[in-house]
């Protein structure tokens, strides 16, 4: 945080490019530096390159074992994507970011959302999502609108330190 490219709106990749070994590569270094992190999405500019591309998920999209519905987001690489809001159900949830080191605080997001976009072989995706998966998804897509989380959140009153979130904020109940 305070790196200006952070707070920039990130380029779209021409679709004749996804498929280039530069914008493979970074998609892989994506994946890699996401997973070193223990983090579940990782957009480009968080990287310094101001491209609109991230990489999210938890869980493999062949392991036919899935977690709970709504806890559940298979891996993915979103390109150029585009986010309609599906209703006008809100969700409130916690929301870290790799780019705000040992922080969380609660964010209003729209519980359902379309998004349309393409994936790291340059094909078109058109899905509707929820759970999780929105709220990773409404993340990311901020980051390449130079947007962070704290930018979403309506109160700052839930702000807190990783080391005070396990100790206050946790419960066991999930
Ligand atoms: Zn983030």
């Amino acid at each position: 945080m305070g790196h200006p490219v952070l707070r920039t709106r990130a380029q779209p990749i021409p679709q004749s490019d996804i498929t280039s070994a530069r914008i493979q590569r970074l998609i892989d270094d994506m994946f890699e530096t996401m997973h070193e992190y223990s983090g579940i999405g990782l957009a480009a500019p968080q990287i310094h390159e101001s491209l609109r591309l991230f990489v999210a998920g938890v869980r493999d999209p062949d392991d036919a074992e899935s977690g709970h519905e709504d806890d559940d987001m298979p891996l993915m690489t979103v390109i150029n994507p585009t986010i309609t809001v599906v209703g006008d159900e809100t969700a409130s949830g916690w929301e870290g970011c790799l780019s705000i080191p040992d922080i969380r605080g609660m964010v209003p997001r729209a519980a359902t959302i379309q998004l349309d976009a393409f994936d790291r072989r340059g094909k078109r995706v058109k899905m509707a999502v929820k759970g999780l998966a929105a709220r990773v998804i409404q993340h990311e897509t901020d980051h390449l609108d130079g947007v962070l989380f704290f930018d979403r959140m309506t109160t700052f009153e839930s702000l807190t330190f990783m080391e005070e979130f396990k100790r206050y904020w946790t419960k066991d109940d999930d």
